[in-house]
């Protein structure tokens, strides 16, 4: 996918609220949201993350239910938002999703970003088509260079079945 001016904004938004502007021992725990569309406009919405204090946080983004509740889909149901995005944070892992993302977080999404600050790299996984057994998904990645979008050539056509560009991710979360 390309990333035009305004979703280029909602994402540096999106970096500073659960990256650069956390405190710094916060920095260690993955942070994320819902990112909403309407028309042209774009909205981020920060959602605590329910692991948020222990260890779990930091390989692991569970969006809160009632943050959920009370923004993004209160905006939804009222304002005529619709959901566009998931983004989150890896901490201490690079771009690419863990199986939890893939068979959590990302089922309700097309498009899904991950921002890395261990690699300054940010990739969106977008939903291709397919049925379950045969989903298949795009992932692009973009290095983060002053406050822009640098594409990599890192755009790979993924099955959901194959994992193996995620074991070192997968096995880093069940260590816990
Ligand atoms: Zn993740």
């Amino acid at each position: 996918m390309d990333l035009d001016q305004p979703i280029k904004n909602v994402i540096l938004q999106a970096i500073r609220e659960c990256h650069t502007d956390v405190p710094v021992l916060e920095q260690l725990e993955e942070h994320g949201g819902w990112i909403l569309k309407k028309g042209n406009d774009y909205k981020f919405f920060f959602l605590k993350n329910d692991n948020t204090g222990t260890v779990r946080a930091q390989m692991l983004f569970s969006a809160n239910k009632k943050s959920v509740g009370d923004g993004p889909l209160k905006a939804i149901v009222k304002e005529g938002w619709s959901n566009f995005a998931t983004f989150h944070t890896h901490p201490q892992f690079s771009i690419n999703p863990s199986s939890i993302d893939w068979n959590l977080l990302f089922q309700n999404s097309k498009y899904n970003f991950i921002y890395s600050p261990a690699t300054d790299q940010l990739s969106c996984s977008a939903r291709n088509g397919g049925d379950d057994e045969n989903q298949t998904w795009v992932m692009t990645v973009w290095d983060v260079v002053n406050n822009d979008f640098v594409k990599t050539n890192a755009v790979v056509d993924i099955r959901l079945s194959d994992e193996i560009p995620y074991r070192i991710h997968e096995e880093a979360t069940q260590a816990t």
